[in-house]
């Protein structure tokens, strides 16, 4: 994400692209919506010029503060999961390289976005200017407090896995909302939809087995 000028999406980009997106749909990724989003936003615009090569391959990446990318499929299924309709007001926990905060946008939803460290905040804001997202609300803030002037949100994402369900971010989550999360510690995560069912009420469904880095308290400058 080092770049100094906008980065350039080719013939082969497009190409390695239509690939990734078929893959992901014999993985079972059904949404067209999702898909063709995958379609609008370059991967490979979102890491170090070093990684370029691997971008359309289904694996996370390094994005520098010990932290990754995530897999194009996880990101893909979360945003499956989290059904979102043009207009929705979307949080997401973990902005990481910005990857899926855009995919989210490319949906049409409405992104506010957290992370907590400040290098990779910054790096980030700058990369979503540059390449066309800036749209996109960044906030260097701890996810577990969420965002609570701005609640509530239709839907709420979290990349990185917190040991216990948090509370504030059910708080702000509105009634019929949706919040889809990674759960449980680093050797036992499942992907979790969480839906809220009254202001005191939600209900869980388990789907599959998660890696994701855990999710930290505090900020990091
Ligand atoms: N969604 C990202 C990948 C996220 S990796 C992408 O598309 O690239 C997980 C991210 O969550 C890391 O950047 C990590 O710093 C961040 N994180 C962990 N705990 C957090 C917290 N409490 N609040 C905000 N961000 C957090």
């Amino acid at each position: 994400m080092n770049r100094n000028s906008t980065p350039i999406d080719d013939y082969r980009h497009r190409g390695l692209r239509r690939k990734l997106i078929k893959e992901l749909a014999d993985k079972g990724i059904y949404s067209q919506a999702v898909l063709d989003a995958f379609n609008q936003v370059p991967r490979h615009f979102f890491l170090d010029k070093a990684f370029e090569e691997l971008a359309y391959q289904d694996r996370p990446l390094p994005i520098g503060c010990a932290q990754t990318i995530s897999q194009p499929y996880t990101v893909a299924l979360q945003s499956q999961l989290l059904d979102i309709k043009k207009g929705d007001k979307v949080l997401e926990i973990g902005t990481g390289s910005g990857f899926q905060a855009s995919i989210l946008c490319a949906l049409g939803a409405r992104v506010y976005t957290i992370e907590r460290q400040e290098a990779l905040f910054r790096k980030t804001v700058k990369n979503l200017k540059q390449i066309g997202f800036p749209q996109i609300r960044c906030y260097l803030s701890d996810g577990f407090e969420g965002l609570p002037i701005h609640a509530p949100f239709k839907k709420i994402i979290v990349t990185a896995a917190p040991k216990e369900l948090p509370v504030k971010l059910i708080d702000q989550l509105a009634v019929g909302g949706i919040m889809v999360l990674p759960w449980g510690d680093q050797k036992n995560q499942k992907m979790v939809v969480l839906t809220k069912t009254s202001p005191t009420t939600y209900k869980l469904s388990e789907k599959d087995d998660a890696y994701f880095v855990p999710m930290l308290e505090g900020v990091n400058k």
